[in-house]
């Protein structure tokens, strides 16, 4: 264990907000571990600060790095049950387990995540639809609470702190090691499928045609295009490939590039996406392409461009993650997407996806059955915020929620009625934890707060030109 007065501050991936920890601790072994109880300020453990906003992020307290636990524990060839430190990259796992025919149950958009942090954000991949979240893999892992106990959680054993630890937003105390099986593979290829689709409509046939068939899926989306087709894409899907003959064959290893710079803030602006989103959209000729890929450039094509939220120039850039009722997709994401459209702002990197009906286990998970939509906006200061203060506001009324791991800014009272179960959860926060996201979201909400005290807000339902 070493303390150190900071040099570098932990920030997370939007680099927005940007805030002072006191100190950062970082955690090397299992059997030398800080006593919480006596640190002066409050507690967060931090691994690699792939989440976007501020639910990884102690302002004023001190951050606890656990991203130097990354030891295998042990590994059942039958059963595929794998027990490691929790700090280890799905990365790690992957670069040794793939080769000896394992899979992860459950992957995110980018493979440098510790397990702990999939499991406190109870993360979700492009297989929602067939296997739920990660957490729903997890069989066990031990808790350090800040009096020193060490919890094994289960769905046994402290079944109640298990809950509420995955998706409990490090706040229940530090897993120091977790164990979640994982699935067999006959080799690393997915049989892949690109298909243009020119309208949200036809997405959701291609979905519904997709998701008997297909393991993972997902569409990138251009949502600027405007009109009754409301946005245009490509539907990704896939499955593991199951020829023998392929097993053995090398994969093409991707030479990572970087962004070396912070991009000045004029570089990404609603002309830049229009045109990298005709560019991509018209990227493949035929409507149809099928092709077999190595898992690496599927499952995470952003990863071969390290740094890349350096594109969004110093000020950094807010994610922006909401999933909505099927019934309300179609309306929610009109009234959204014209919201949008009369900011003038553009994202980049939207995907779409439904989430399927599997429950996790989370007391406070994110996914629940319906469509869901990642963007991401560069930081312009109070017009962004507003922005998506209204956006909230639509995500609300279709009885939906807003992604904490992706948050850096939803207001107390959006977040308490997203989340209803935080009350409960609330019982197994540690008293000596905390972080920006929780302080913020679980301030008081003054009953004479309503439309977020914004005027805008009353136009909702009136949004659709
Ligand atoms: C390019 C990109 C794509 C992404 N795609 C997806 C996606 O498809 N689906 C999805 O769900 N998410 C996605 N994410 C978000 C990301 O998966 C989550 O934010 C994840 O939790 C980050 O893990 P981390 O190890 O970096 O943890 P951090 O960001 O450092 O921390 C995340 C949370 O975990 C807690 N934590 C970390 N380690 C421990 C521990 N040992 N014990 C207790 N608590 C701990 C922290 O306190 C914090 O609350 C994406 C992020 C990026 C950058």
């Amino acid at each position: 264990m070493d303390s150190q007065n900071i040099t570098k501050q932990p920030h997370s991936w939007g680099r927005y907000p940007k805030v002072k920890h006191s100190q950062v601790q970082s955690i090397y072994w299992r059997n030398e571990l800080p006593d919480i109880a006596q640190l002066e300020e409050t507690a967060l453990p931090f691994a690699y600060g792939r989440s976007y906003g501020d639910s990884c992020l102690n302002e004023g307290g001190v951050s606890l790095d656990v991203s130097h636990l990354q030891r295998f524990i042990s590994f059942d060839e039958e059963t595929g049950l794998l027990r490691c430190e929790a700090g280890i990259s799905l990365a790690e796992i992957l670069e040794v387990l793939v080769p000896r025919g394992w899979f992860l149950p459950v992957s995110p958009g980018t493979k440098f995540v510790s397990v702990g942090g999939a499991i406190a954000n109870d993360i979700h991949g492009k297989n929602h639809h067939r296997s739920g979240t990660f957490g729903c893999h997890v069989t066990r892992f031990e808790l350090l609470r800040s009096n020193g106990e060490r919890l094994l959680c289960s769905p046994e054993y402290n079944s109640e702190m298990f809950r509420a630890t995955i998706g409990g937003l490090g706040l229940t105390g530090l897993i120091l090691w977790a164990e979640f099986r994982l699935k067999p593979i006959v080799n690393p290829y997915i049989d892949m499928d690109h298909i243009r689709f020119a309208s949200l409509d036809e997405f959701f046939e291609i979905s519904a045609e997709s998701d008997a068939d297909y393991e993972y899926t997902m569409s990138w989306v251009d949502i600027l295009i405007g009109g009754k087709n409301l946005c245009r894409g490509n539907f990704m899907r896939g499955n593991h490939n199951r020829s023998r003959q392929l097993a053995s064959k090398p994969m093409k290893k991707r030479l990572p590039l970087a962004v070396p710079i912070d991009f000045p803030s004029f570089a990404l602006n609603s002309l830049s996406v229009k045109a990298f989103n005709e560019l991509y959209y018209h990227k493949q000729i035929p409507k149809r392409v099928h092709k077999i890929v190595s898992y690496d450039p599927f499952f995470y094509p952003l990863d071969s461009i390290h740094d890349w939220y350096r594109m969004y120039g110093k000020r950094g850039f807010l994610q922006y993650q909401f999933v909505v009722p099927f019934e309300e997709g179609h309306h929610a994401m009109r009234e959204i997407l014209a919201r949008i459209r009369r900011s003038g702002e553009g994202s980049f990197l939207t995907v779409l996806k439904t989430f399927g009906d599997i429950t996790s286990p989370g007391m406070l998970s994110f996914p629940r059955p319906g469509l869901t939509l990642a963007l991401d906006f560069a930081y312009d200061g109070q017009k962004t915020l507003r922005l998506l203060e209204d956006l909230d506001h639509i995500v609300l009324q279709s009885g939906g929620a807003v992604y904490p791991a992706k948050d850096a800014r939803m207001s107390a009272k959006s977040f308490q009625a997203f989340f209803p179960g935080w009350k409960e959860f609330s019982a197994y926060v540690d008293p000596k934890f905390s972080s920006s996201f929780w302080r913020r979201v679980t301030a008081a909400v003054p009953d004479s707060v309503d439309n977020h005290g914004d005027p805008e807000l009353t136009r909702i339902g009136d949004t659709i030109r």
